[in-house]
C-alpha cells in the first residue's frame, strides 16, 4: 500500500513506542491544569499539520503538555503557538493569526509543521532515544512532501533531529551544518535550511527571540521561495 500523510497521521495518533511519554501524556490529560479543567484533553501523539503541497517545512521540538497534548494539533493552544502562528500569518503562510483549537478554522498555505517528537515530554525534554524512535514519521513526511524547497528548524534539538533523519535517509550534504539563529544552509536540490531559536516562552518572554527577528527569518524563507519560482 502506498504511503500518505493521512496514513502517517493515523499511525502517529496510535503510536505507543515510547512508554515514558505515553504515560506522561495520559497522566497530564487526566489531571489537567486548573484553567483547562473543563476541557477534554487529546492526550495522544500529535500528527503533523499543514498543506500537503507545502514548499516550507517547519520542524519543531514536541507538543506542549497543555498545548498540543490538550488540543491535538501542533503549536495549538499555547503561547509558543500564538507566537508562531501570528508570524506565519504575517508572512502569508497561515490563514489566521491565532491557533487555539483543532476546529478553529486555521489552515496553512504552502507550509507544513511537524515536531521531531510527537508526544509531549516531561519538562519539554524528549530523550535522544525517544526522538530517534519518532524519526520514522519525520522521514516519511519528508518523502511525501515532494514540493519542499525550504526547511525552518526551531532550535538546535529540532535541527539535530532533522539532520539525523537526513543522514539516515542518505540525504545529508557531506559537510558540517552549524546551528545559529538566522543561519541558512544549502541542502542541495534547491532546498535550503533556515535556523531559528525555538518559539518557546523561554525565548520569547526573555526577548531572545522577538517577533521582528523571527519575521526576518521568515522573510529570508520568502525570498528563497520567490527565487525558486511561484513565490
Ligand atoms: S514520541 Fe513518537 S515514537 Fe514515541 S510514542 Fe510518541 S509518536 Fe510514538
Amino acid at each position: 500500500m502506498s504511503d500518505s500523510l493521512a496514513r502517517v497521521g493515523r499511525e502517529v495518533v496510535h503510536c505507543e513506542r515510547c512508554p515514558r511519554l505515553r504515560r506522561w501524556c495520559r497522566e497530564v490529560a487526566r489531571t489537567k491544569v486548573k484553567r483547562f479543567q473543563d476541557q477534554e484533553y487529546w492526550g495522544r501523539p500529535v500528527p503533523g499539520f499543514g498543506d500537503p503541497r507545502a514548499r516550507l517545512l517547519v520542524v519543531g521540538l514536541a507538543p506542549a503538555a497543555h498545548g498540543g497534548n490538550r488540543t491535538g494539533r501542533v503549536f495549538t493552544g499555547d503561547r509558543s503557538g500564538d507566537f508562531l502562528f501570528a508570524a506565519l500569518h504575517r508572512a502569508g503562510f497561515a490563514s489566521q493569526p491565532g491557533s487555539v483549537a483543532r476546529d478553529d478554522g486555521q489552515s496553512l498555505r504552502d507550509c507544513y509543521i511537524t515536531p521531531v517528537a510527537r508526544c509531549a515530554p516531561p519538562a519539554n525534554k524528549p530523550t535522544p532515544a525517544e526522538i530517534a524512535r519518532c524519526r520514522e514519521y519525520l522521514a516519511r513526511e519528508w518523502a511525501l512532501l515532494t514540493d519542499l524547497r525550504a526547511v525552518l528548524v526551531l532550535g538546535r534539538i529540532a535541527m539535530d533531529g532533522f539532520l539525523a533523519m537526513l543522514r539516515e535517509t542518505g540525504c545529508l550534504p557531506p559537510r558540517r551544518l552549524e546551528f545559529a539563529h538566522g543561519a541558512t544552509h544549502d541542502l542541495g536540490r534547491g532546498v535550503r535550511l533556515f535556523c531559528s531559536y525555538h518559539v518557546s516562552q523561554q525565548n520569547t518572554f526573555t526577548g531572545r527571540l522577538t517577533p521582528r527577528s523571527f519575521d526576518t527569518v521568515l522573510a529570508k524563507v520568502r525570498r528563497h521561495l520567490a527565487r525558486e519560482g511561484n513565490g
